[in-house]
């Protein structure tokens, strides 16, 4: 049976494979449609959409939006937006500044803490991405002062442990569910669990205020997903009629156990890519 991959990474943001090189794995991989999910930036898309249509593997344009959340981590998928879009064209402005801004921050604290590190360092390290603290940890790593990109995040970079930790301005679900439908296309919650609530009460409450405010779907099969949360969050999306989806969230060999169509040991189906453009199609 097909299967598709809705949430992945290439070079334009923390990825380690471009855009074209995301398209020919999933090709290799015998997916049958991708979506290319890059941290608040669509500048992978255009390539991808071409490597796509040249290798005859159904595409749809995406985004991944980090908001503002008190614990844990909220991400927000975009599908079908309008690279084009002004609204999305402000949007990823905003983001940008946001890194712009926290970046420097974040090395300033290495520096203090005795790591030799420098901002030229980091954009040498992201080669024109946006720049995500994945590419300060591959700068750690190299230079010895940690022996994983894991161990970077725990030691010096991560929201809860990391000892160089800042972070960045962002925007509420509310701001990003509501840019996301202005440049055309359908927000999802991305990885629940990464929310970390404290109980299913509480992560129910925070879905429904994220459906009261636009939500359009919510991503149950993930690499993070094991069989006990894809059947809670199953659960939360016929309770809530949301659209389901699923993805690797693969980033190349910054995360190396995740591989291209595999979330967390299951395949997406097909069906949920159908769906998803469907709803983009009915919404027009
Ligand atoms: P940023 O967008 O710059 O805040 O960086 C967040 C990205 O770092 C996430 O999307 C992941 O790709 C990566 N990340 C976050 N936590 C970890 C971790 N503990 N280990 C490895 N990568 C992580
Ligand atoms: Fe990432
Ligand atoms: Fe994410
Ligand atoms: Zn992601």
């Amino acid at each position: 049976m097909s299967h598709v991959d809705l949430h992945c990474h290439s070079t334009a943001s923390d990825g380690s494979l471009s855009p074209t090189e995301v398209v020919q794995l999933a090709v290799d991989s015998g997916l049958s449609a991708l979506a290319l999910t890059d941290h608040d930036t669509i500048g992978g898309i255009a390539e991808a959409q071409a490597a796509a249509k040249a290798k005859g593997l159904d595409f749809l344009p995406g985004i991944e939006i980090s908001c503002s959340r008190p614990a844990g981590t909220m991400h927000i998928l975009g599908y079908g937006v309008d690279p084009t879009h002004p609204v999305l064209t402000e949007m990823t402005r905003q983001l940008l500044e946001g890194r712009n801004t926290r970046n420097p921050k974040i090395v300033a604290k290495l520096q203090e803490l005795g790591v030799s590190i420098t901002m030229a360092e980091v954009e040498a390290e992201a080669k024109g991405a946006v720049i995500g603290r994945p590419h300060i940890a591959a700068i750690l790593v190299r230079k010895g002062y940690v022996k994983s990109v894991k161990h970077a995040f725990d030691e010096y970079l991560s929201d809860d442990t990391g000892k160089a930790y800042a972070d960045k301005e962002r925007l509420t679900s509310h701001q990003a569910l509501s840019m996301i439908r202005q440049a055309g296309g359908l927000p999802v919650l991305a990885h629940p669990i990464q929310l970390r609530c404290e109980n299913d009460a509480q992560l129910d409450t925070v879905v429904k205020n994220l459906v009261d405010q636009g939500l359009a779907g919510i991503e149950v099969y993930h690499s993070d997903h094991d069989a006990s949360w894809i059947e809670k969050i199953e659960a939360l999306a016929s309770k809530y009629r949301l659209l389901r989806t699923g993805g690797s969230d693969f980033h190349g060999k910054s995360k190396k156990d995740i591989r291209l169509g595999n979330a967390g040991g299951k395949q997406v189906p097909r069906a949920f890519y159908d769906a998803l453009l469907k709803a983009l199609e009915s919404r027009t």
